[in-house]
């Protein structure tokens, strides 16, 4: 018989005196649930039947509590308790906190109930839900208690995290494996930081403009005496949910500048590291203060140290990650936003934070083949950020294709198995010394091919008084930088159409296109030489006209951009602003 109101708040206000049940929903709390599970499934199992234990989680609870309010919000809650009751009847169901619930039943028709459950919530609250998503854990998978089954269920029903409908999944071993992995990796993290099982592998990041290894980033890799390589994948969001994460990250930090002090005792160069850190490393502990700290410690560069974090910061408060980001700079370091592009607001982080570089998520170069609509994007997000003085790395990069492609656009740097894998320190020491791999940029070379990354190739700033004749190009100039070295040119940057020119006079192959510097076939006329040697003088763009390159006759602006002062070679800017036919 049902209870009236009043009879209701009595019946509540005892049994929260009780302390048995949830003040808001009415449901056995966590605690009570889990005894009243234990002893329920016994019962069950004494009448022949199989127990499942189920796990509720409503998506996007955060989201519309900031939408309708915490009122709402709790509304919301105490409608999902009642299906929940109709369905169940109070003594076999629970909120376990928060937007969580669970509850027990008989396998038999579970799923039924399931849909049952998920059409009576889309009708609650004049349509104004959430969905849910349900775990099972059927109890013959493994005889445990309440407490573990309920652990289990949830683990199932976090498996569809993109998914925005209702949704149910049941335990398998799948989870059951992941589940285990989980616990190992709790029960050991320490004992693999201090055995140095946990260490980092390095993949090389390429400069695009010459070729070399100009970065490396640190990958953390667990490798296990028992369980074999455990990726990071298996374990990062583990540490993250238990909040150990910053000593991983720390870990990781300290192992490196090791290394780069190891390298150099060989005599070996060191090239900047950058470290992946988690977003809540920031709330954990004074991340950029503690890094800073065995920085010193090392004696290595500051300067020689890149942050990266992911784009999902900027779910962090904007305030505190530009301070925090500020801090970065304050301590020399740089900071790199990884994964862009990955699904958050990432067209409001390039304007809110002063990041040095642009890391592209690898979905990009996945799409890559899939259509052409993703080339017209990359293109224009590589334009938009080097306009905004900020450099970019593709990650991800697989074939020359790619790398082509990527070179044409501008973008300053490459990294992918291409190139190489994450690799251990000792293998990388072996691809150094034996010279198999790319070769590695020196340090004191960097600004100077900092400079012809960042050449402008778009909007080039030639005298504002000289009017390029829209109607010569269908596209944008041809435009390029060429470097000069013991006599020999060579091309480090072109895009598209300054490639057809390069083609059509002969002046490389078109199997050059994509490699790193192409050494160009035969030399220009001695007036461009001229041109090149005036252009150094001024400091400013030298304009030659009616020059003779093949059956062409072309219009070309000319300006340096500076001096390696390792190898004496020099780098100039090349603009055709028109091209005739002789
Ligand atoms: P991430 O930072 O985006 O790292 C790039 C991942 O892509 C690495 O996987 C790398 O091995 C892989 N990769 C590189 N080039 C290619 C390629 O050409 N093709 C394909 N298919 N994959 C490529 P890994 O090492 O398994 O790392 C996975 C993620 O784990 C990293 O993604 C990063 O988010 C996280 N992670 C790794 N080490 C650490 C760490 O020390 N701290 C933190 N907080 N996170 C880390
Ligand atoms: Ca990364
Ligand atoms: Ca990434």
């Amino acid at each position: 018989m049902a209870m009236n109101e009043l009879e209701r708040v009595e019946r509540n206000k005892r049994l929260i005196r009780e302390n048995q049940f949830d003040t808001l929903t009415s449901l056995p709390n966590m605690s009570y649930f889990l005894q009243l599970a234990d002893a329920g499934k016994k019962l069950m199992v004494a009448d022949g039947k199989r127990p499942v234990m189920l796990y509720f989680d409503l998506k996007g609870m955060k989201f519309f509590n900031e939408k309708y309010g915490l009122k709402e919000g709790d509304n919301l809650l105490i409608a999902f308790a009642k299906v929940l009751e109709n369905h169940f009847s109070v003594k076999c169901c629970g909120r376990m906190g928060q937007d969580h619930f669970a509850a027990f039943g008989d396998e038999e028709g579970i799923e039924d109930k399931l849909l049952a459950i998920f059409k009576d919530f889309k009708h609650v609250n004049d349509g104004r839900t959430l969905p849910v998503h349900a775990g099972i854990y059927p109890m013959s998978f493994e005889d445990v208690s309440a407490s573990t089954a309920c652990d289990r269920a949830k683990l199932a029903s976090d498996k569809e995290k993109g998914v925005h409908v209702c949704t149910y999944t049941f335990y398998d071993e799948e989870l059951h494996k992941r589940s285990n992995r989980v616990i190992y990796v709790l029960n050991n993290f320490e004992k693999a930081i201090e055995e140095k099982w946990i260490r980092p592998y390095y993949q090389p990041i390429i400069r695009s403009v010459n070729g070399k290894i100009c970065d490396e980033e640190a990958l953390a890799r667990w490798i296990d005496p028992t369980e074999g390589i455990i990726p990071p994948d298996e374990f990062i969001y583990v540490l993250e949910d238990a909040k150990l994460i910053h000593l991983l990250d720390l870990h990781i930090v300290e192992m490196a500048l090791a290394d780069m002090n190891h390298t150099k005792s060989l005599g070996l160069p060191v090239i900047p590291v950058s470290i992946n850190i988690s977003k809540y490393d920031f709330h954990l502990c004074d991340i950029v203060g503690e890094i800073l700290k065995r920085v010193r410690f090392a004696n290595i560069d500051p300067s020689l140290i890149t942050l990266e974090v992911t784009e999902s910061a900027s779910t962090l408060d904007k305030d505190f990650l530009q301070e925090q980001i500020a801090k970065v700079h304050a301590a020399g370091f740089k900071i790199w936003m990884d994964d862009f592009g990955s699904g958050y607001s990432s067209l409001n982080m390039l304007q809110s934070f002063d990041f040095d570089t642009i890391k592209f998520d690898m979905r990009f170069m996945r799409e890559f083949a899939e259509s052409k609509k993703n080339h017209v994007i990359m293109k224009e997000l590589v334009q938009m950020i080097t306009k905004l003085d900020i450099d970019t790395v593709i990650e991800g990069v697989e074939t020359i294709e790619q790398a082509r492609f990527l070179r044409e656009i501008g973008a300053n740097k490459m990294q992918g198995y291409y190139w190489g894998k994450p690799n251990s320190l000792e293998n990388k020491h072996l691809i150094i010394k034996t010279s198999i791999g790319n070769p590695t940029e020196e340090v004191s070379e960097s600004k100077y091919y900092e400079l012809i990354s960042k050449a402008n190739l778009i909007e080039p700033d030639i005298d504002e008084e000289y009017q390029i004749d829209p109607d010569n190009f269908f596209g944008p100039h041809p435009m390029g930088v060429i470097e000069i070295v013991d006599g020999q040119l060579e091309i480090l940057r072109y895009n598209k159409t300054y490639a057809m020119f390069l083609l059509n006079t002969e002046f490389i192959n078109k199997e050059d296109l994509g490699t790193g510097k192409i050494l160009i076939k035969r030399m220009p006329e001695p007036r461009f030489m001229e041109a090149v040697d005036k252009c150094f003088e001024s400091g400013k763009w030298e304009r030659l006209q009616n020059s003779h390159e093949g059956k062409f006759l072309v219009d070309v602006f000319l300006k340096a951009i500076g001096k390696n002062e390792l190898t004496k070679a020099v780098a100039l800017e090349v603009v055709i602003v028109s091209i005739s036919n002789e």
